[in-house]
């Protein structure tokens, strides 16, 4: 149950973190980390890296730091990066990939499948020559937000990649929730990525960790890594700190499994509402379609937050709830209720 009696689903980084990460992080053995001293950074990074089944890795600050990281330690300035169209990199982060990397953007709209087809990636890709920038990298998003958190599988990661990198195109997946996927699809996380160059992932998501994000890859991918994070202003000091409930959020992945069944029940309890249609969620994210009830997201959003559910405004009909560590299944029944009201409410 919620410390109160809101029932915060705007997002799964809203959780607290439990008195163990408390303690963990009072007790951490620390160092400065700018010169690789922390000795629970380090230990964060190489459980990381094993996570995923990567050489190294890299403790960054942010999801969207790791990210452009990655975007800027994989491209030259003026090649174009190739994303989908509502990819996070794309959408939501302030165009870093030009104003941080100086990458003009070409987009593939990948619909319901979230990760291009093969031939749409060979087709999207330009050569360099006198007239043509160049593609420097191609980024992938597992599992994908804003299409509903859904898992992608490996064979559809792969062929991408594999398109991408016979071209000599590096790849990046934004695996911000690359667990929520792996537990969804029963795919350990190194085998969603085997044929990926580099990859994001959230310690302060589902995971429960208060801060922080990794991005791991190849040896020299991380070196060179490590020199843009202090670049981007990413150099942290004594960071066993923030690290030491990282450590206890890696031995949260299994658990992801309950927020998708409690994101299961809050779709199922919300598809009953007249006028809202919720698709079957993959993982922790339900986006709610409340069209036909003639509810704008904006109004949906405001009157949900003020009967005590915490909820995000996707689109002008649809909004999202996010499952998380902080919500149990007698959260999920008051939500349903407490949403319940809200739209016999505003469909007067
Ligand atoms: C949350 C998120 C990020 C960025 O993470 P922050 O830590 O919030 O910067 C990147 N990609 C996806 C898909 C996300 O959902």
């Amino acid at each position: 149950m919620s410390t109160d009696d809101f029932i915060d689903m705007r997002s799964d980084t809203v959780t607290r973190p439990s008195e163990a990460m408390r303690e963990a992080a009072r007790d951490a053995d620390v160092g400065d980390d700018v010169y690789r001293d922390d000795p629970t950074v380090n230990e964060l990074e190489r459980r990381a890296a094993e996570a995923v089944g990567m050489e190294a890795a890299l403790y960054t600050p942010s999801g969207t730091m790791a990210n452009q990281i990655a975007v800027n330690v994989h491209t030259e300035p003026g090649q174009e990066l190739l994303l989908e169209r509502e990819s996070h990199i794309y959408r939501w982060e302030l165009a870093g990939a030009s104003a941080l990397s100086g990458l003009q953007t070409r987009t593939i709209d990948a619909g319901d499948r979230c990760v291009p087809t093969p031939e749409e990636v060979e087709e999207a890709i330009v050569e360099e020559d006198l007239h043509r920038p160049g593609t420097g990298l191609l980024t992938l998003e597992n599992t994908h937000n804003y299409r509903g958190g859904r898992a992608v599988p490996k064979d559809r990661i792969d062929a991408a990649a594999t398109a991408a990198r016979d071209a000599g195109v590096p790849v990046h997946l934004d695996g911000a929730r690359v667990f929520n996927a792996s537990v969804a699809l029963d795919e350990p996380a190194p085998a969603l990525v085997s044929e990926i160059d580099s990859v994001t992932f959230c310690l302060s998501k589902g995971l429960g960790a208060p801060v922080g994000s990794v991005l791991a890859g190849e040896e020299a991918f991380i070196e060179d890594a490590r020199r843009v994070r202090k670049l981007f202003g990413g150099g942290m000091r004594q960071a066993g700190m923030i690290a030491a409930p990282g450590l206890l959020a890696l031995e949260n992945v299994d658990r992801l499994a309950e927020d998708h069944a409690n994101a299961a029940d809050l779709a199922a309890g919300l598809d009953d509402l007249p006028g809202v249609s919720v698709p079957d969620p993959d993982t922790n994210i339900v986006v709610a379609d409340t069209e036909a009830a003639g509810i704008e997201a904006s109004d949906f959003v405001d009157a949900c937050t003020d009967a005590g559910v915490g909820c995000g405004e996707f689109d002008t009909y649809t909004t999202r709830f996010t499952t998380n560590l902080d919500i149990d299944a007698e959260d999920v029944a008051d939500a349903v209720d407490r949403v319940s009201a809200v739209v016999e409410d505003l469909s007067a």
